[in-house]
């Protein structure tokens, strides 16, 4: 067997340059596009925290923001944070880690479309075979490889739309609509530091006139001068993903990131839970190239010390499909009283950017904040 070969990560993405490079040599990943990075599609807004995680150089960090204003008919909520996001120059985060892979000797592939895998690690590509030792699918939302081995069965799944524009933007903080535009999800604008740029998307299940839409969306902008003389830089955009998180491993084949739908089910975003999985996997797969433990351990161990987050994304996916019954009607009720109790910046305080559920469980725990929710909640239904 050729040294290079020992484990093949299928995809070339955020997830599979990450793990590789995590790993180093021994490692040879597979993309089919010509080029990292592309076709684009995340908007790239993480938590400070993932940030630092990553150790993405500061140059990659191209905003940072103290404040999401979160939008419905019934009113407005604050969640603020110092900083709440950061947004991070998304192709360079790629190339940054397809570099750092090239430095650590992986082995990377473009151009190289995968074919085939089985269980066993068996992986066809047009002209030839490759039989390593194990696999890591990171495929992405195509989730092609993943349905046929039985890593995935249900999804949550909506088509984003992004639009980067040129204009005059009057608004520093990212903007999250629930409207009926796309109430099965939300819009959103995020802003550029220079002021002189915006990217704005839409996300839904109902892909029927999602161009439309979105037209109208930047046109809705337009008119509340959020936004004036905007022009089309470029549309991009892809599956979101909002969980449920599958089977992470089948035989010899280890899933990671979109492949297993392992996203933060309230928005979609990937790159933490990704972040925190692939920080776990790694030391383990290491040891076992060393030869120090054998594949069936390595595995076990990242089962057994992966699943408090997998259980938390569980349950947040749970939390999520609550949320967004009748077009986010719980949410809208606390807007609603919130507002009236003068608390629009003070009731999402405590929520982490990151850890939805686990945030709010220690919110409960405070009788005084127990009190201003249900205070709020109950008003709104008023
Ligand atoms: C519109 C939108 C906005 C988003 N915004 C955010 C955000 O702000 N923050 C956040 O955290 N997350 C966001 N996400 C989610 C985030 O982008 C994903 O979770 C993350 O990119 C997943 O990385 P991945 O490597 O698993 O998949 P991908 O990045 O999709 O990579 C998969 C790779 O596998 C390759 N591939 C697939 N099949 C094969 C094959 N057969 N052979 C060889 N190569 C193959 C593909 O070419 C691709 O390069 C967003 C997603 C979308 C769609």
């Amino acid at each position: 067997m050729n040294k290079d070969q020992r484990i093949t990560v299928i995809g070339g993405g955020f997830s599979g340059l990450l793990i590789a490079c995590m790993l180093g040599e021994e490692v040879t990943v597979l993309e089919e596009h010509k080029k990292i990075g592309y076709p684009e599609h995340c908007a790239g807004l993480i938590s400070i925290k993932t940030a630092r995680l990553l150790s993405i150089p500061r140059n990659l960090v191209e905003e940072t923001y103290d404040e999401m204003w979160i939008h419905s008919r019934d009113g407005v909520l604050i969640w603020k944070g110092k900083p709440l996001a950061v947004r991070v120059d998304r192709l360079g985060l790629e190339e940054w880690l397809f570099h750092k892979c090239i430095n650590k000797g992986v082995n990377i592939q473009l151009n190289t479309r995968v074919q085939s895998v089985t269980t066993d690690g068996k992986i066809s590509l047009k002209d030839r075979l490759l039989e390593g030792e194990l696999v890591i699918l990171a495929e992405g939302s195509r989730r092609y490889f993943s349905r046929k081995l039985g890593f995935i069965r249900g999804s949550d799944d909506y088509l984003g739309l992004q639009v980067e524009l040129k204009a005059k933007v009057n608004i520093r903080n990212i903007e999250v609509y629930l409207t009926p535009l796309s109430s099965d999800l939300f819009s959103w604008l995020i802003p550029f530091k220079d002021e002189k740029r915006v990217i704005i998307g839409l996300a839904s299940k109902y892909t029927r006139n999602l161009f439309d839409r979105l037209r109208l969306f930047q046109k809705i902008l337009e008119r509340s001068g959020k936004i004036v003389n905007s022009t089309i830089v470029k549309y991009f955009g892809g599956t979101i993903i909002c969980g449920p998180v599958g089977r992470l491993v089948v035989g010899r084949v280890i899933g990671l990131g979109d492949a297993v739908q392992m996203t933060k089910p309230v928005s979609g975003g990937g790159l933490y839970p990704i972040t925190m999985a692939s920080r776990i996997l790694a030391p383990k797969l290491r040891r076992f190239l060393n030869g120090e433990i054998e594949w069936d351990i390595a595995v076990n161990e990242y089962l057994s010390e992966v699943e408090p987050l997998i259980r938390r994304l569980h349950l947040t996916y749970t939390l999520s499909r609550i949320i967004r019954r009748r077009n986010y009607q719980l949410i809208r009720s606390f807007m609603k009283g919130a507002w009236r109790l003068g608390m629009s910046n003070k009731i999402l305080s405590e929520i982490d950017y990151d850890e939805h559920l686990a945030s709010l469980t220690k919110i409960f725990i405070k009788p005084r904040k127990i009190g201003e929710m249900f205070a709020s909640y109950f008003l709104g239904l008023l």
